[in-house]
């Protein structure tokens, strides 16, 4: 038996605890026998279609269960998948397919359109649609299905530690999207590390509601869920009252959750529906957040996370027993993964002293695809750097401080933005912030905040200037505070300042 290989892992549960449920989509249920032969017809249906073992298969599709089949189903022949981004722009696509090197596209019927200008690109074989639309006279996957003979089994591929299983593209949020490899020895030690530290088991039912070409979707926890004999509930929204609908509806017992979704179930008064919730994962929440949510619901763990794309998802997990001594402490490393805090010169700092988040180990992709500079550039004698500033305390534990790049160098002191956007957002009637550093003359650069106040909020830029003072050092303090009407971010939801910096500077950075 190959080394984890997902798929394998989903015969296992077949054979096992068959009749148990497996994936539910909206009112679509699927036992492990269930979903197990389901990606065995699929499989033989991408076969039927032209893909093959080596081939790079890109998805373009909302989060549906199908989307899921095929990707385990993938997997099962032993071709590489690549989640593709529907939010982006064609051109975007287009450059994602050119330096992937996808050969096969499969698409839902509202992304045919891009479908078919993506068709036109020289390396793409053959696209497969997942609705009535197709393009270039290719065949739909419904016709391919309708052809596999009835209890088709396909064997699943030999897979070892090393070789790849997909490309996840990172979010972009600092610069264009890096094609990250994710070997089979990645994922698996991603879902045995969630396995312990979320102590998922059989009675589990995980929503994921992020876009499944985002880590989060995949993995946060995601397909470990599978590891577990859990059940994974999918949707796709970040709608608060669609996610405690369905939360409440299937007795969803863990998900990942921004901050924003959150308020919004608050402020529906839904939190009662987030009864049957056993964790709550988060990556970067305010403390004030925090403590709302465990007013409101006392039984749920918190769970705050240090993670990547790069090093498949999640590197560090908050322990329930330091929780609330701890908060906002985001855990010590996995099993399999160490983790150190480095000096300018690379050398090792103390506990409590800021420095590079370097990483090494199970987790961490073997680097960018198709990009050997830029992987180069992102290792140093076998660590990966990660680019974020973070420190150890003294129990080991990691505290995030804020990425490199975003960092403020004020008058030879370093400003965490991220900091000063806490302070800022736990003032009643801040519904979003985002901090960057400005050039000046004297302190080379002083930190300039962009508020987005909430409906009805009665503040103006003395009243968000005077909390700071009374929260902050000074020289943390903004010099501007500009009141806008959006914040540019990302499909995660991420801001992204590089925007905000070009808007300053008339260049990104
Ligand atoms: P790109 O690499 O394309 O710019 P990205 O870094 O936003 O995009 P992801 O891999 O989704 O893409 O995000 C990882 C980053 O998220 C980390 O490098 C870190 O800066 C940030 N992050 C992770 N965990 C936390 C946390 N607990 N608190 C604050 N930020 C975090
Ligand atoms: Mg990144």
């Amino acid at each position: 038996m190959a080394v984890a290989n997902l798929t394998e892992v989903l015969r296992r549960q077949a054979n096992r605890r068959g009749d148990a449920e497996a994936l539910v989509d909206g009112a679509q249920r699927w036992t492990y026998a269930e979903l197990d032969a389901d990606v065995d017809r699929y499989a033989a249906a991408l076969l039927a279609g032209g893909v093959r073992a080596d081939d790079l298969v890109g998805l373009l599709g909302r989060n549906h269960a199908r989307y899921l089949i095929e990707l385990l189903a993938i997997a099962r022949i032993g071709a590489v998948s690549v989640p593709l981004n529907w939010r982006l722009h064609a051109d975007e696509q287009s450059w994602i397919l050119d330096q992937a090197g996808i050969g096969v596209l499969l698409f839902d019927d509202d992304f045919a359109d891009d479908a078919a200008t993506l068709r036109e690109r020289a390396g793409l074989r053959v696209s497969l649609a997942h609705g009535e639309r197709t393009v270039g006279g290719d065949p739909r996957i419904d016709d391919l299905l309708a052809q596999v003979p009835a209890g088709v089994r396909v064997p699943d591929a030999e897979k070892g530690p090393d070789d790849l299983h997909r490309l996840l593209y990172t979010s972009g949020t600092t610069s264009r999207p890096k094609g990250v490899m994710h070997t089979y020895g990645n994922i698996a030690a991603n879902h045995l590390g969630q396995l312990l530290e979320l102590e998922l088991t059989p009675a589990d039912r995980i929503l994921i509601s992020a876009p499944l070409f985002h880590v989060s979707g995949l993995e946060a926890p995601g397909l470990a869920t599978f590891l577990a004999g859990g059940t994974i509930v999918l949707c796709e929204t970040f709608k608060p009252d669609e996610i405690a609908e369905v939360v409440h509806r299937e007795q969803v017992t863990g998900l990942v959750l921004a901050a924003q979704i959150l308020f919004g179930i608050m402020d529906l008064g839904r939190m009662d529906d987030l009864a049957s919730i056993r964790y709550l994962l988060f990556a970067g929440v305010a403390p004030t957040v925090r403590r709302r949510v465990k007013e409101l619901l006392p039984q749920v763990r918190l769970v705050d996370t240090y993670g990547m794309t790069e090093l498949t998802n999640g590197c560090c997990y908050m322990d329930a027993a330091h929780e609330q001594e701890k908060v906002g402490a985001l855990g010590v490393p996995l099993p399999l993964m160490q983790l150190r805090i480095v000096d300018a010169d690379f050398q090792e700092v103390e506990a409590g002293t800021q420095g590079e988040i370097i990483v090494r180990g199970a987790k961490v992709s073997p680097g960018y695809w198709r990009d050997e500079a830029t992987t180069a550039a992102s290792r140093r004698d076998g660590w990966f750097l990660t680019g974020d500033v973070g420190y150890l305390d003294v129990d080991g534990y990691l505290w995030f401080v804020d990425r490199r790049t975003d960092l403020i160098k004020s008058g030879g002191e370093n400003v965490a933005t991220a900091e000063v956007e806490r302070v800022l957002a736990a003032l009643d009637g801040v519904a979003e912030v985002a901090v960057i550093g400005v050039p000046d003359p004297r302190w080379d650069e002083v930190p300039k905040a962009f508020v987005l106040l909430a409906e009805g909020a009665d503040l103006d830029e003395d009243a968000i200037r005077s909390h700071c003072l009374a929260h902050l050092a000074k020289f943390k303090v903004p010099r501007d505070i500009a009141l806008v009407d959006a914040l540019p971010r990302n499909d995660s939801g991420k801001v992204l300042k590089r925007v905000l910096r070009a808007n300053e500077t008339g260049g990104e950075r």
